[in-house]
């Protein structure tokens, strides 16, 4: 087999090596039914089995409420940035946002097409470097949207936001979804790609209250209507069968870690490492704000940009890969998510203590 490299990508991501060993296994026969996962209908039996397994899973290990739906779409957490105002938000409403990152600025900027969307909170005075803690909200929101950890700039909600009576809270998770436990009820809807954290490209989870479902808007095409996929456990249209089997392999494989908390203290083990050598660096300083810092992403810089591209090359050669920050934040990126093993973060360290020395002496 080709040698594995340690994969820092913000996602698509590394995944669990046992994971892709079971679907490499199931790609020519689904078990024993002699049909490979990519080829089963997504109305027979063993599709269904599959699904069902893997909505179960989700919702004994986020411990979903029996009030709230689970659904699997298409389109990206990005589909999700029109659908929810499509649905949530009419030209006299108006909706809140926390605005702090790039992602936040283009949920907001969708949600502008439908009705009032005011900036409750803005972080983009320091480049994105923090979660705000001033918030500010409008009289009678429709919503509150916030994005619970912040890709590109390595931020991260440590608490979900309060929001005003009447409005329900929208969660743009597609960067932390399921790498600690989340308070569900707390939420109206909770959305996340789940090519980070949980699976393959081309799925998005989507948590949400059954009110709501009943509430979104009926004029509206069938596909953007929440409604619709609650109907049919997702299966309107073809749904994307194998990146849901992922999914369900996925949640097994956390099951097995010991759930979400597990994970929190695993995740906070392996950023804590990175963050403890930066912190004693002289040469690298990470961007974030030390309390808003995110486990999933850690972003750092040495300073000087052509060190960070040198430190780069080093760092590709030596099999650390995709390090390089977002080009609004520049440096580098180290995404950490669930299945990014803690090996790759010590053996990371390790490298970076030695560039730092070779530095030093040079
Ligand atoms: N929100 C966040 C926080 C993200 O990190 C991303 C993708 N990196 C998106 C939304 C967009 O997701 P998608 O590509 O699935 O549309």
């Amino acid at each position: 087999m080709t040698r594995r490299i340690y994969n820092f990508s913000a996602g698509p991501a590394t995944l669990p090596v046992p994971v892709l060993e079971e679907a490499r296994d199931n790609l020519l026969s689904l078990g024993s039914t002699g049909i490979g996962i990519l080829e089963h209908s997504h109305r027979g039996k063993a599709f269904v089995a599959v699904y069902e397994e893997t909505e179960a899973l989700c919702r004994e290990l986020g411990g979903i409420p029996d009030d709230y739906e689970v659904l699997f779409l298409q389109g990206g957490a990005s589909s999700q940035f029109f659908m929810t105002p499509m649905n949530f938000l009419s030209a006299d409403d108006t909706a809140d946002y926390l605005v702090t990152g790039s992602w936040a600025k283009k949920a907001i900027a969708e949600a502008k097409r439908f009705g009032t969307a005011h900036v409750a909170a803005t972080s983009e005075d320091r480049n994105f470097c923090y979660t705000p803690s001033d918030v500010s909200y409008s009289d009678r929101p429709a919503y509150v949207h916030f994005t619970s950890n912040n890709t590109i700039f390595g931020t991260q909600f440590k608490s979900d936001p309060q929001v005003p009576e009447g409005a329900f809270l929208v969660c743009d998770a597609s960067s932390d979804i399921f790498s600690r436990p989340i308070d569900v009820a707390s939420h109206g809807l909770i959305y996340a790609g789940t090519q980070k954290n949980l699976g393959p490209s081309g799925v998005t989870l989507v948590i949400i209250r059954k009110e709501l479902v009943e509430r979104g808007s009926q004029d509206l095409p069938t596909m953007l209507q929440y409604r619709t996929h609650a109907k049919t456990q997702s299966m309107f249209n073809t749904p994307p069968t194998f990146g849901i089997y992922m999914v369900g392999l996925v949640l097994k494989w956390l099951r097995d870690q010991g759930g979400l908390s597990a994970m929190e203290a695993h995740n906070v083990d392996k950023a804590g490492r990175l963050y403890g050598f930066l912190d004693d660096s002289d040469l690298f300083q990470t961007t974030a704000d030390v309390d808003s810092r995110s486990l999933m992403n850690v972003t750092f810089v040495t300073g000087d940009a052509d060190l960070d591209a040198e430190f780069l090359t080093e760092a590709t050669e030596a099999g650390f890969d995709t390090l390089k920050g977002h080009r609004s934040v520049g440096g580098m990126r180290a995404s950490l998510y669930n299945a990014f093993p803690v090996e790759g973060v010590v053996a990371l360290v390790q490298f970076m203590g030695d560039f730092e020395e070779r530095h030093r002496t040079a």
